[in-house]
């Protein structure tokens, strides 16, 4: 059956990506480059002191809103038990579940946006030179100078805590359009920082567009656009950087010979896709990506397989974006991450809900993560890979491969709340 077939199916199904381009043409065009990644980065490490100060829990990496990557072999041994995994690869997890400030993967490109937008307006107001400690951002000047403007973000959850968060403690107005996939805690959580919360009864797509309407009558409101912006997407850009640094200290070189597999849970596209663009950077054609979404929500999947990116959604072929996987809850995607770094990614793979919570437990069980299901999407990636024959078509010995799950989000999750899930 062809991939558009069990997508309408709703067949869990893995497709390798047709239209893949080497990085050696595959930059060729593209808006962004290294040098953009680059400077995002510098502005992170600017504003180190201030996060460091607000933030207690940056404070070990000294400001630095940074993952760790963990050893998961226990957990493999445990998956191993309901799926036929990869042998003697090395098998790693990036823990953006436990992320400071906003336990999820938005924590950087939310954040990276807030605080871009800050020095912006601060620069410009005179208040900050590039050179100065930017905890000086924090004082009254500057508190309220911000307290002038509002931000606003449409989210299925977690994108909505990181701005919230990050937007409060700078004095910021927050306005948070919540799709009704949003979690209930995720809302109180913010209305206790004084974010206002706006609930819609309808998906993602619909909650930006009435942020961005409304945003758009007010020059003194920043929209957040998930899924156009660019400066979100080089915030998650620059944890490749940080990547490379954390592989070369576990003694991993990544090489096409020694490849690295990444697997991205993926919704709009943003996080997935940024995180793309910076890996292929840096590691070259040594690093194979692969997205993981829902079968009821495929929408990146279906955007460049059809290659209508932002034209086409799961309703248009008949799914209901309804998920438990709340974070991967979009229908159309992102056309601007589609376009630029479609032709990067390896290949989609689609799960169904009920089968996220078997990984979910095995984390958790073995090696005492607590995970959301939306992230654990990312550990089936390895045994599916497998199961379509992949790395012999592509003439890969199972042991060469390192197998990178990106844990997206969970760490903030109420406990009541993750037990629910482990027993299902
Ligand atoms: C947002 C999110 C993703 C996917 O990011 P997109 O930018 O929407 O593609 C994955 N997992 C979790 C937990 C998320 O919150």
């Amino acid at each position: 059956m062809d991939p558009l077939t069990r997508l309408k199916h709703r067949q869990p199904c893995f497709w390798e990506n047709t239209t893949l381009q080497s990085v050696e043409t595959g930059f060729d065009g593209l808006p962004l480059d290294e040098r953009d990644i680059l400077e995002a980065n510098d502005r992170l490490l600017r504003f180190k002191p201030l996060i460091r100060q607000i933030f207690p829990d940056t404070r070990p990496l000294d400001g630095l809103i940074e993952s760790s990557i963990l050893d998961i072999s226990r957990t493999a041994r445990l998956i191993r038990g309901f799926q036929d995994l990869p042998t003697a690869g090395r098998y790693l997890l990036k823990a953006d579940s436990h992320l400071p400030i906003s336990g999820s993967i938005k924590a950087r490109g939310g954040i990276y946006e807030v605080l871009s937008f800050a020095e912006k307006i601060a620069l410009e107001a005179g208040l900050l030179t590039l050179e100065e400690d930017y905890a000086k951002l924090l004082e009254k000047p500057a508190r309220e100078l911000f307290s002038e403007y509002t931000l606003a973000v449409g989210s299925t959850g977690n994108l909505g805590l990181s701005i919230g968060i990050m937007g409060a403690a700078l004095n910021f107005k927050v306005t948070v359009h919540m799709s009704s996939d949003a979690r209930a805690w995720k809302k109180d959580l913010l209305r206790k920082q004084g974010v206002q919360v706006i609930e819609y009864d309808s998906d993602y797509s619909l909650a930006v567009k009435k942020g961005r309407e409304q945003s758009q009558e007010d020059p003194r409101t920043h929209f957040v656009d998930d899924e156009n912006s660019r400066t979100l997407f080089l915030g998650y850009a620059t944890a490749a950087l940080r990547l490379k640094d954390q592989l070369g200290a576990l003694g991993i070189a990544v090489s096409p010979a020694r490849p690295l597999f990444v697997y991205l849970p993926c919704g709009v596209g943003g996080a997935p896709g940024g995180i793309t663009f910076g890996l292929k950077k840096i590691f070259g054609d040594g690093v194979s990506v692969f997205f993981a979404e829902p079968v009821e929500s495929p929408a990146m999947f279906l955007g460049v397989l059809t290659q209508k990116h932002e034209a086409i959604s799961v309703e248009d072929i008949g799914l209901s974006n309804r998920t438990e996987a709340d974070g991967l809850a979009v229908g159309r995607p992102s056309g601007f991450v589609g376009r630029t770094v479609g032709h990067l990614i390896n290949g989609f793979y689609t799960l169904e809900d009920q089968a996220l919570y078997p990984y979910l437990k095995s984390l958790h069980t073995a090696d005492g993560i607590p995970i959301e299901p939306s992230a654990a999407i990312g550990l089936a990636g390895p045994g599916l890979l497998k199961k379509a024959g992949y790395y012999q078509a592509h003439h890969l010995l199972e042991a060469d491969i390192t197998h990178l799950a990106w844990a997206t989000g969970g760490g903030m999750v109420p406990r009541e709340n993750f037990e629910a899930w482990l027993n299902k």
